[in-house]
């Protein structure tokens, strides 16, 4: 590994294709991914398997969404020369390495994993009491551990899961003996949080996102109907920016002009739509390159299907490696 890699630390992170990615993706983790690409030996993917446990009642979107997903990657610096962009599907062991750790994998770890409950009560409008879904850290574990990533990037909230597939990987070299697994670690980003437009999580499934792929007329749009400081009701009222999402994203996207917004706002030197329009033109300007980049893309299907052959043989390759060694650990295939 150390000679494919020229000795760096790898890494592998992905998302689920379940629709074009938001302004929440790309702060949160694209913007970092981009930079990890310069340090790191990184492994993004494309998780259809894991968008299957919750959309298998409509599974025809997930292909479509995939592409969406490839073009959001690519569009926002994801490098196919530098990183390795693949889908999950294409590569067979994910599916293999799964079902191996699930036999390393009692039960009551999954039963008891907090982000498990969470979902559970978040998406209320999929059901996901499947067998897959209660599965879904052992599918992680294996996603990870197929490509020896040494670190995975993410928020504080999703350590308990990365802890899960921490325990399954000592599990497995303790059974085996042979530690033949990487035990990932987390490398934490400290990603600003940013809310949708009425102030929940940012999600598709409240319709509160703003996509990156958003037109200048869906950007306006999305941005005037913004939640702001419920106090400031008239043009004159004084407005508080430290409980309005629109300040923070000015914070976010335009940290230069948070300041002159923010005294703006607090006496009421201008009104919520001069702040609003403002911001939808930053937004609007920060997301021209992405824009110009994806109507690239789309003309040129081919280059897309291009990108996934060679993520998924580029991937397969390191992956069949890690499948032959736990196979011959676990006594499958052969004596
Ligand atoms: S002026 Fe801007 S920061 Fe102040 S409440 Fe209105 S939208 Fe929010």
């Amino acid at each position: 590994m150390d000679d494919a890699t020229g000795g760096r630390k790898r890494i592998l992170s992905g998302m689920r294709p379940t629709g074009r990615l938001h302004l929440g993706n790309l702060v949160g983790a694209l913007a970092n991914w981009r930079a990890l690409q310069d340090d790191y030996d990184c492994f993004f993917m494309i998780a259809d398997y894991h968008a299957l446990m919750s959309e298998y009642e409509s599974p025809g979107a997930i292909a479509a969404n995939a592409r969406e997903v490839l073009i959001d990657f690519v569009s926002c610096g994801l490098d196919p020369a530098r990183s390795v962009l693949f889908r999950q599907s294409d590569v067979l062991q994910h599916a293999e390495l799964h079902l191996v750790l699930s036999c390393y994998t009692p039960i009551g770890w999954l039963e008891r994993c907090p982000t498990y409950k969470e979902q559970i009560k978040e998406l209320k409008n999929r059901d996901i009491h499947n067998y897959a879904f209660l599965g879904y850290p052992v599918l992680q574990a294996a996603d990870i551990v197929l490509y020896k990533a040494n670190l995975v990037p993410v928020g504080e909230d999703q350590l308990p899961h990365l802890e899960l597939a921490r325990e399954v990987v000592r599990r497995f070299n303790s059974l085996t003996g042979a530690h033949a697994l990487i035990e990932p670690q987390a490398k934490l980003t400290s990603s600003p949080r940013l809310l949708g437009t009425d102030r929940r999580k940012m999600s598709k499934s409240y319709r509160n996102q703003i996509d990156i792929a958003a037109d200048a007329e869906t950007i306006r749009k999305k941005v005037g109907s913004m939640i702001t400081d419920p106090k400031r009701i008239r043009r004159d009222d004084v407005g508080h920016p430290d409980v309005c999402n629109v300040c923070q994203y000015y914070k976010t996207f335009a940290a230069d002009e948070a300041d002159e917004v923010a005294e703006k706002c607090r006496t009421a030197a201008w009104g919520c739509t001069d702040c609003k329009a403002r911001l939808a033109d930053l937004l609007i300007e920060h997301l021209r390159e992405p824009r110009d980049r994806r109507a690239e893309l789309e003309a040129d299907p081919d280059r897309l299907q291009a990108i996934l052959a060679d993520g998924a043989e580029r991937a397969g390759a390191v992956a069949r490696e890690t499948l032959r060694e736990v196979k011959a650990l676990t006594g499958l295939g052969g004596w």
